[in-house]
């Protein structure tokens, strides 16, 4: 269990820093979803307006909650556009996120415009900007929690210092009562509160999608990771007409070394393997540990770069030296199975298929080698 120090180091550590694709990747599903449920809790919002029209005696706050709420249903309907956009605008997080404060506070401004005592002393507006900041959760990325706490507090202050800046009669009316700075203090205090659960909430998720996609012996990515990950590449190499390789790489009599040697060294010379390989990968590939001693190798490059870039990988890793207990050294090789979208199909599963059937062969040609094509 970590202790109450090792949480706050590595909490201001994952909140400055900008989270890693596959964080970006499920805060981007996040933001898609925010998108459906801004345009359906606008929706929603509409009734707010109509429901004080009907049962209430405060005409001003209905009819300026409803120009916010149509205007916030436009911008909405956009935001939703936006978030179909291939590729995803890297801002569109803190975009939407500036876009949902600042209409809680245009709704705000309007109602102190009409009846100040209306705006400074408002639940239902103000409670839209503890709203909006626990829906960042979504996003994924502390910065944008932080994004949105800051800017709501900065907004909500500058509206209150314009409010208490206008005479003291003004403060006060029958339906509304007298808007105290107390209580704007108490509801600043509040947006600080809810920004720093939020942020501790998207802390935890992170932590825990970090454990889940990732292999703890060698700390690559893994299947959670493959399933998650890779069918995107292939939609992005679909998109852009882009190619994309994988190969299954499978070490070669790994059983051998465990029995003959023990778990604990199969255990090191796995990880040297690993170490070997992920040293010489170039950008835009990368190593996944998707079985025992099963890897995968995916290379957003063309299968004859692709098997170039594999070759030398398995050259290195025949060539290196793995030392045992006793200090002798002994070679440890790979097989590999390459197969290439489009030529060898365009789902996940049509290409590790066809990598698996390389992967067969290359095993049954004698090992320590790779294979691209069925012979024909
Ligand atoms: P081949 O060349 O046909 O691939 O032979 P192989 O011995 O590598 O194949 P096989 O699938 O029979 O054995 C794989 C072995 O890898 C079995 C298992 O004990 C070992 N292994 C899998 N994961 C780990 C691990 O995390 N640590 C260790 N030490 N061994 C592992
Ligand atoms: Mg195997
Ligand atoms: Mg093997």
């Amino acid at each position: 269990m970590a202790t109450f120090g090792e949480h706050l180091s590595d909490f201001y550590r994952a909140a400055k820093s900008k989270p890693d694709g596959l964080m970006l990747e499920i805060g981007a599903g996040g933001e898609s979803l925010v998108a459906y449920a801004r345009v359906g809790i606008v929706l929603l919002l509409l009734l707010l307006p109509l429901a004080s029209t009907l049962f209430s005696d405060a005409p001003f706050e209905s009819s300026a909650g409803a120009i916010g709420v149509l205007i916030a249903l436009l911008v909405s309907l956009y935001w939703l556009k936006l978030t179909k956009q291939e590729p995803r605008p890297r801002w569109l997080s803190f975009a939407t996120t500036a876009s949902d404060i600042t209409s809680v506070s245009l709704v705000l401004l309007l109602l102190i415009m009409v009846n100040p005592s209306a705006g400074g002393n408002s639940v239902v507006t103000w409670l839209c900007y503890p709203l909006c900041i626990m829906t960042t959760a979504l996003r994924n990325d502390i910065r944008v929690t932080w994004f949105a706490g800051g800017l709501a507090m900065l907004q909500f202050g500058l509206l209150m210092g314009y409010l208490f800046g206008l005479s003291s009669e003004s403060l006060f009316s029958v339906e509304y009562g007298t808007v105290e700075l107390s209580n704007a203090i108490q509801r600043m205090i509040l947006l600080a509160i809810f920004t720093l659960s939020t942020a501790l909430i998207v802390y935890r998720m992170q932590r825990l999608v970090k454990i889940s996609g990732t292999d703890n012996l060698t700390g690559l990515h893994n299947r959670m990771y493959l399933n998650e990950h890779v069918p995107r590449l292939i939609e992005a190499a679909k998109k852009n007409g882009s190619p994309l390789c994988l190969a299954i790489i499978d070490l070669d009599f790994f059983k051998a070394i465990n029995d003959q040697h023990g778990h604990q060294v199969g255990d090191r010379a796995l990880k040297h393997a690993v170490t070997v390989i992920r040293e010489r990968l170039q950008p835009g590939e990368s190593l996944l540990r998707i079985g025992g001693e099963e890897f995968l190798y995916v290379g957003k490059n063309s299968p004859d770069m692709a098997r170039l870039q594999l070759e030398s990988l398995r050259r290195a890793l025949a060539d290196s030296h793995f030392r045992l207990d006793d200090g002798s050294s002994k070679q440890i090789t790979f097989s590999a199975g390459l197969s290439a979208y489009p030529q060898h199909g365009d789902s996940l599963s049509l290409l590790l298929k066809a990598a698996d059937g390389h992967l067969r062969l290359a095993k049954q040609g004698g090992r320590n080698r790779i294979v691209t094509e069925q012979p024909l």
